[in-house]
């Protein structure tokens, strides 16, 4: 049975080989948007079919399969991030996994398991365990329970601790090859590939997921702005982009800066395809300290992503700023 996503096959091929003696504590290391969670649950299911097909993968009917499918299986824990509502009712992923989703998971390990087989316990993203809770998993995952398996993927396994990662036996998902990346979003519908695939880093999970709802549309706006820093006006486009959600434009401008920069140190766009010629001449005529100073907030911003109470007023701030590099 092939998985999710054609570029992941040489990794599941090399994962079902295994599948008779599965790493105990196994680790998928990856860019994001390649399909390590899809290939991690993938094997989940894999180990916990109990009529697995001669190469190793889940068969699909029987009732371990079943369950799984159904998110029921009992000898299967998947610790994530959760969603907490904050207090003005708005609803948003956690940016850590707590110590208590740690302990949970060890006390499920410590259970014997319902079905003979094994007990899979999903750790995504492991990146994002706060201090605390990869602790709390560390004790376990040095002297694991027989017959389980923990699975562990992280974007960047360095923010892991050393010893967690010692413990675990590392398998790292690459970018797939340009070709085989637009192939496969041609066959998804998208009209051009290549330009989104620069935009996402190379990664096609990514690609496809800038092509859902307003969202090109919106960075087609904003950088058309951003193009023409000396006709910008902070107020209006303070005021209309703050409808823009705050992913998107972290993301957006944190790419057009990313690229500004390359040019002005004298490298080459490596995300807006689209917008070469204008970054080649805008790039020239910046000046680096305050670009650099600029991008370096929006950087810093990405890590907390938080939610201002007058989001036109900040964006207001940023794009004075941002005339000020060409000024
Ligand atoms: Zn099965």
């Amino acid at each position: 049975m092939s998985v999710a996503y054609p570029w992941l096959e040489p990794v599941w091929q090399r994962l079902l080989a295994t599948r008779s003696r599965p790493a105990q504590a196994l680790l998928l290391a990856g860019p994001r948007g390649v399909g390590k969670s899809a290939l991690a649950l993938e094997w989940a299911r894999a180990l916990l079919c109990e009529a697995p097909r001669p190469d190793g993968s889940a068969c699909g009917v029987c009732p371990a399969c079943h369950w799984f499918e159904t998110g029921a299986h009992p000898d299967f824990r998947r610790v994530g991030l959760q969603e907490k509502t904050s207090k003005e009712g708005e609803t948003r992923l956690a940016t850590a996994i707590e110590v208590d989703q740690a302990r949970d998971a060890v006390d499920f390990v410590q259970l014997s398991t319902y079905r003979a087989g094994y007990r899979v316990v999903l750790v995504d993203p492991a990146d994002s365990l706060n201090l605390a809770a990869a602790n709390a998993l560390l004790k376990v995952l040095e002297e694991p329970p027989l017959n389980t398996v923990f699975v562990l993927v992280a974007d960047q396994p360095r923010r892991l601790l050393p010893t967690i990662r010692s413990r675990c036996t590392r398998l790292d998902v690459g970018l797939p090859a340009l070709a085989q990346a637009t192939a496969w979003l041609g066959e998804q519908g998208v009209d051009d590939a290549p330009t989104l695939l620069a935009l996402a880093g190379g990664t096609p999970l990514a690609a496809l997921g800038w092509c859902e709802g307003e969202v090109l549309d919106e960075r087609r706006g904003v950088l058309e702005g951003l193009a023409r820093p000396q006709a910008l006006d902070p107020v209006t486009l303070g005021e209309r982009w703050k409808a823009v959600a705050p992913q998107t434009w972290h993301d957006v401008a944190y790419k057009w800066l990313g690229d500004l920069l390359a040019v002005r140190l004298g490298g080459s766009v490596q995300f807006n395809q689209d917008f070469i010629d204008v970054l080649a001449t805008l790039g020239r005529e910046a000046d680096l300290g305050k670009l650099l100073a600029l991008a370096k907030t929006q950087a810093d911003e990405g890590r907390t992503l938080a939610h201002p109470l007058n989001r036109s007023l900040q964006l207001q701030a940023w794009l004075v700023e941002y005339r000020h590099v060409f000024d």
